[in-house]
């Protein structure tokens, strides 16, 4: 096997757990594993394929060690000042924070949407955030085969998404609450939760004026995202053939069954890697529009397994 090393930055957090279990389900060609947190966790003994390893604290050294590929799980703040290090150590990163998500230079990637972008990477890919992911799966076979003129997002968003702190959340201010406040406030009243999907979704769909809007909300749920997706299409359909077009799609699952109330929760999806459909309706009030139900796993593909879908098709 080709020597292949492998860091996780942020191993401790939600994120970072959940890749190491993706990657002990995968079984990847990867030699040897490092693992990185901050100086709380340094020395914290963790089993990974069967092996004990012990936990160590980031700092500007790290990269010595050659690593050909990282997958930071770990904050804005810590990409900013650790990723271009790895990268000038021939790193190749895949950042799940924000902080380079809408870098020019910076593929913005989900490998069932646009993988051919990742091509002309300059050592850094990231990962988008969550919500974005799960709805640009489900988006894309649509926006393919009809076009897509405007995109209205309303998101149930699980405390997960907050990292391990937001968790006790539901203990505090979240409890038996909906809490439509997701990251700071902008000054034009978005939250940045909002317009990281509006964003990210036109990258993604390399359409900078397509029409988007979206209110991201918290709610009681220890994870899991659902989101309704209001979508006007530029061509007709039928319902028929919309739902053909996402059951052949990639990556996703359709559940969709409103006679015999069949339709996805975050119960039935949690530990998975799909994005599941449902609640596939027209829109009657305007001329090609359709109503989706689209729920997701966060911590894997909203996160981990998306990430580690990247380092897949990079070995
Ligand atoms: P988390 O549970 O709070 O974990 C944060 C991780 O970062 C911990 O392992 C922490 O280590 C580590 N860390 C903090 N400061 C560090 C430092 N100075 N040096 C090295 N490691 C440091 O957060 P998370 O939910 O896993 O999120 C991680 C990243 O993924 C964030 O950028 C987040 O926006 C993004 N993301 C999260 C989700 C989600 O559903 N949660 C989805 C998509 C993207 P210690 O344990 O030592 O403190």
């Amino acid at each position: 096997m080709k020597d292949r090393k492998l860091a996780v930055v942020g191993a401790t957090g939600l994120v970072g757990q959940t890749v190491l279990k993706v990657l002990e389900e995968k079984n990847l060609p990867i030699t040897e594993y490092g693992f990185f947190a901050s100086h709380k966790s340094a020395g914290k003994k963790i089993m990974f394929l069967q092996k004990e390893y012990m936990i160590q604290e980031l700092d500007e050294h790290s990269f010595d060690y050659k690593f050909d590929f990282a997958i930071f799980c770990a904050g804005s703040d810590v990409a900013k000042k650790f990723v271009p290090i790895a990268v000038s150590k021939g790193c190749i990163v895949i950042d799940n924070s924000s902080y380079f998500r809408m870098w020019p230079d910076v593929p913005l990637i989900v490998p069932e949407v646009n993988f051919e972008d990742i091509e002309n990477h300059q050592g850094i890919i990231a990962n988008p955030n969550c919500s974005t992911i799960q709805a640009m799966v489900a988006l894309k076979p649509l926006y393919d085969t009809y076009g897509i003129k405007r995109i209205v997002y309303s998101t149930y968003q699980a405390v997960s998404g907050g990292g391990m702190s937001a968790v006790t959340d539901l203990k505090k201010g979240i409890f038996s609450n909906c809490l439509p406040h997701i990251d700071v406030f902008l000054e034009n009243g978005y939250t940045k939760e909002e317009e990281k999907m509006i964003n990210e979704s036109r990258k993604i769909l390399r359409n900078p004026d397509l029409k988007i809007t979206a209110t991201t909300v918290r709610v009681p749920v220890l994870n899991g995202h659902s989101e309704s997706i209001n979508v006007e299409l530029k061509k007709d359909f039928t319902l028929e053939e919309l739902k053909q077009l996402l059951q052949k799609a990639p990556g996703i699952i359709v559940k969709d069954d409103s006679r015999n109330a069949i339709y996805p929760t975050v119960l039935d999806v949690n530990h998975q890697d799909k994005v599941y459909v449902g609640r596939i309706r027209r829109d009657f009030s305007i001329p090609y529009g359709v109503n989706l139900w689209v729920v997701a796993d966060n911590l894997r593909k909203g996160a981990a397994s998306n990430a580690v879908q990247i380092l897949e098709r990079l070995l």
